[in-house]
């Protein structure tokens, strides 16, 4: 018992230790109810994070508030870089809210919004023009670099277009082009700033809301990303992205993805994650009812339920409801909400935390 003691305090010290001394680049995947926002912090404590949650009072204060939260945990007082991948409510909503409450060094977007909305328009504006006027501004171009200390970070896509050369490991054929089938999509998502980031071994994506086209556009005919670890985001898991074509070519072996409770998570996305060579793992921000028990992963990988939780979760998934205003509103998630935490190392390996749980997995480099 007492060597059992001794053992947890070194445990203890030595964890202690290492977030003063971080070595590993951390990826904090917040819940902010189906929207976006994803903190990447590198060994050097720099920061970029990308997104930040829904439009409205309740839902920017509550989603920056949680964004902050993560950034404590982080041991980080500002964000250096935010991208603001693309001109919709559930990504740049909590922008003011989280502005009010930590310093943002620059900004990152793709340029003017391309569809034209009320919320988006009048925000644009009246609010963006004063905060980016205290900070660094910056417009993406595919092919840019974001410094972040020890992670190579390179913006992939913006404003519809991508990358001209394949990054360091890319440049493949890819089989899965011949099958492609383009989509209809709204203005907006395909304008998505997207990443990817180098540290040491490890290789991750991040693509905002670009679309299936966009897609074909990156991974056809040659593979401009080559393979990657871990797949963030998804698109919340929509169908109207996360084709074959991109998930099959991009290999992850685990996916984190940013849905909400009736938003994104379905059945076409989790068949083509699931069918994918190689891949291990789908980790949700929450439990989808688009794709009920039937296309779910298991509990432990899923980091948020809600406020009331149903009895039974149904086994069959639930059709998406049209948009409009007559749409119900999703069961409610406002109380204690969770992220999922990885944690990568030079060496490729990396670890992936369910904070709701504490269920956490390592994967080993194996490739
Ligand atoms: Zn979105």
């Amino acid at each position: 018992m007492r060597a059992l003691r001794i053992a947890v305090l070194f445990i203890a010290l030595a964890a202690g230790c290492f977030a003063q001394g971080r070595k590993t680049l951390d990826v904090y995947v917040i819940d902010v109810e189906g929207g976006n926002a994803t903190l990447f912090v590198s060994p050097t404590g720099e920061s970029l994070l990308m997104d930040t949650g829904n439009f409205g009072p309740m839902p920017a204060e509550r989603d920056s508030g949680r964004i902050v939260e993560a950034m404590k945990d982080a041991g980080i007082t500002q964000i250096d870089h935010l991208i603001i991948t693309h001109w919709h409510g559930d990504h740049f909503g909590g922008l003011a809210a989280l502005a009010a409450k930590v310093p943002i060094r620059e900004y990152i977007d793709h340029g003017p919004n391309t569809q034209p909305a009320e919320i988006a328009d009048t925000f644009l504006k009246d609010v963006y023009p004063g905060l980016i006027a205290k900070a660094k501004h910056t417009v993406a171009k595919p092919g840019d670099r974001i410094a972040l200390g020890g992670v190579d970070v390179r913006v992939v896509a913006a404003a519809g277009q991508q990358i001209k050369t394949p990054i360091a490991g890319g440049g493949g054929q890819n089989p899965a082009c011949a099958n492609f089938k383009p989509i209809d999509n709204n203005a907006e998502d395909p304008m998505s700033v997207g990443i990817h980031a180098t540290f040491g071994k490890f290789r991750t994506v991040h693509l905002g809301d670009n679309t299936r086209n966009i897609e074909f556009q990156m991974m056809c005919p040659v593979n401009k990303l080559g393979t990657v670890d871990v797949l963030l985001g998804l698109h919340h898991g929509q169908a109207t992205s996360n084709s074959e074509v991109m998930i099959h070519a991009l290999r992850p072996r685990v996916g984190i993805m940013n849905d909400g409770t009736r938003k994104g998570g379905e059945p076409d996305t989790m068949k083509a994650v699931y069918s994918s060579p190689g891949f291990e793992d789908l980790w949700q921000i929450h439990f989808s009812l688009l794709s009920g028990t039937e296309y779910s992963a298991p509990g432990y990988f899923i980091a948020n339920t809600t406020d009331e939780n149903p009895n039974a979760l149904p086994v069959a998934p639930i059709p998406a409801s049209a948009p409009g205003p007559n749409v119900p509103p999703p069961p409610a998630h406002n109380g204690k909400a969770y992220w999922i935490k990885l944690a990568a190392q030079q060496d490729g390996t990396f670890t992936v935390t369910n904070t709701r749980n504490g269920f956490s997995k390592t994967y080993r480099a194996a490739r």
